[in-house]
C-alpha cells in the first residue's frame, strides 16, 4: 500500500493519501483547503486517482478541502452517519468498508469530541493502522466542550472500540501539537494520561474541568465545512 502523512503548519492538521499499489486508486483523509495545490500536484507526480476524500469529523479549526477535491478530482466525498454537512455525497455506517483497489478503509463509528466523529481502520501489507480524527490523539484526546461533544459517548469510543484494536495498531491521529507523528495502541494505553482513569465518571470529571479557549478558526470553520469548504 501506498501511504504518505501531510501537515499543514497553520492548523496543526495531519493529513493521509492512501493509495492502492496496483490499481492507484488514492484514498485522502481530513485534507485542508489551504493545501489543495500540494494533494493536486502529488496525485500528478505519484500518478494516482482519488477514488474518496473523507473527513473524520467536522473540523472546527481549518477549512476542509473537501469540496475541492470533489470538484476538482472527481472524488467522492465521506463523512460517518451523523453528520450534518449535507454536501457530503457518502455517509458510512459503524463497520462499514470504503474500498480503494485491494484494500478496505472500515469505518469506526467512535463518537464523543464530536456527535459526528469517525474513526478509519486498515489493515495491509502486514500492518494495522487507525486513524483516530481527533478522538485518541497522542497522549491526548479531542476536546468534548463543543459541536455536541460528549466525554462519556468519547470514554466508550477510547475504550470500547479504539482500545480493543490489536495492540501493534498504529494510531494517526488528526493533529499533534508536541511533535509526535504516530503511536501505538499498547503505548496510549499506558503512557496517554486521558487514559489513566478509574472509571467513565472519573473520564467525564476529566473533560470537564479542562476548560480550554475555543478554537481561533471556529466560527470561520464549521459553517465553511459544513459546505465542504464551498460555503
Ligand atoms: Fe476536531
Amino acid at each position: 500500500m501506498f501511504f504518505r502523512q501531510l501537515f499543514d503548519h497553520d492548523s496543526w492538521t495531519f493529513t493521509y493519501l492512501l493509495a492502492d499499489e496496483q490499481s492507484r486508486e488514492a484514498v485522502i483523509i481530513d485534507p485542508v483547503l489551504d493545501q489543495m495545490s500540494l494533494y493536486q500536484r502529488l496525485m500528478d507526480e505519484y500518478d494516482l486517482t482519488l477514488k474518496y476524500a473523507i473527513d473524520t469529523h467536522v473540523h472546527a479549526d481549518h477549512v476542509t478541502a473537501l469540496g475541492a477535491l470533489r470538484d476538482e478530482l472527481g472524488a467522492v466525498t465521506i463523512h460517518g452517519e451523523g453528520s450534518k454537512a449535507a454536501c457530503v455525497s457518502r455517509f458510512v455506517t459503524d463497520g462499514e468498508a470504503i474500498t480503494f483497489g485491494s484494500c478496505h478503509l472500515k469505518a469506526l463509528a467512535t463518537p464523543g469530541h464530536t456527535d459526528d466523529s469517525y474513526s478509519y481502520y486498515l489493515e495491509a501489507d502486514g500492518k494495522r493502522l487507525v486513524f483516530t480524527g481527533d478522538t485518541l490523539l497522542i497522549r491526548g484526546s479531542g476536546r468534548t466542550d463543543f459541536q455536541n461533544g460528549d466525554a462519556g459517548a468519547q470514554y466508550d469510543s477510547l475504550f470500547g472500540k479504539l482500545l480493543a484494536l490489536p495492540d501493534d495498531t498504529i494510531v494517526y491521529p488528526a493533529h499533534d501539537y508536541k511533535g509526535m507523528n504516530e503511536s501505538r495502541i499498547a503505548e496510549e494505553r499506558v503512557h496517554n494520561p486521558r487514559l489513566q482513569v478509574a472509571d467513565k465518571a472519573a473520564y467525564v470529571e476529566l473533560m470537564g474541568n479542562l476548560k480550554m479557549p475555543p478554537p481561533k478558526f471556529m466560527d470561520v470553520a464549521v459553517p465553511a465545512n459544513l459546505e465542504c469548504g464551498r460555503g
